[in-house]
């Protein structure tokens, strides 16, 4: 699908007939999410998901590869994956059971991102107000008495 929820140049040919035909063939040779699949679960899948994020890419929007997924994995764990996030299921007795990484690609855009939200906390907090501009009664009175 496109970029998690942002609109792509690509995406009315989610609509065409090829993508149809496509996303038919790829369920029919892997009629199970590969998300559950890993977990042991069997679950029908009835999304034809890019494996990489097309961003764009006309040909790898219509070549692929592919992966099929239920509505759930595609949601939940393929999108943290994309947002460059590890996904880990528990057993019950607390133990990681299965571990999904991020791609490459997704980690590094994620700390771009991060860098970029620092730099931008940086440049607000670096108001520099000299004390004796500030409103009086932001000021801690003296305690000899002077103002
Ligand atoms: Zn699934």
């Amino acid at each position: 699908m496109a970029t998690r929820g942002r609109p792509t140049v690509l995406d009315h040919l989610y609509q065409h007939r090829r993508w149809r035909r496509i996303r038919r063939l790829q369920l029919i040779a892997h009629p199970l999410c590969v998300i559950c699949e890993a977990r042991g679960r069997v679950t029908e899948a009835s999304i034809c998901d890019h494996a990489q994020p097309h961003n764009g890419d006309i040909n790898r929007f219509w070549c692929g590869p592919f992966v099929s997924l239920c509505v759930d994995c595609h949601n939940s764990a393929k999108r943290r994956l994309e947002l460059g996030q590890r996904v880990v299921w528990f057993g019950l007795d607390g133990l990681p059971v299965v571990e999904l990484e991020p791609s490459a690609d997704a980690i590094r855009q994620r700390q771009e991102r991060e860098a970029r939200s620092q730099a931008y906390r940086r440049r607000a907090r670096r108001r520099r107000i000299p004390l004796s501009e500030l409103p009086s009664r932001f000021a801690t009175p003296r305690k000899d008495g002077a103002a």
